[in-house]
């Protein structure tokens, strides 16, 4: 499993890194990012927790 920021949705809320700092962090450029990386089984619930949570949902998990 694999989560991907859209950079033109995200509006930098801040959320995600919240919920799931293992898989998201705030960029440089004020949006955030997620690992590129397979998110480890032990995180996938929360990683989704945190793309249901995201107000424009800039989040894909695939
Ligand atoms: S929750 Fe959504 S809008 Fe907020 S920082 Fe994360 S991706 Fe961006």
């Amino acid at each position: 499993m694999k989560a991907t920021v859209d950079p033109d949705t995200c509006i930098g809320c801040e959320l995600c890194p919240t919920i799931c700092p293992e898989v998201f962090q705030m960029g440089d450029d004020g949006l955030a990012h997620a690992i590129p990386d397979n998110i480890a089984p032990e995180l996938e619930a929360t990683a989704r927790e945190a793309a249901q949570s995201c107000p424009v949902q800039a989040i894909s998990i695939t």
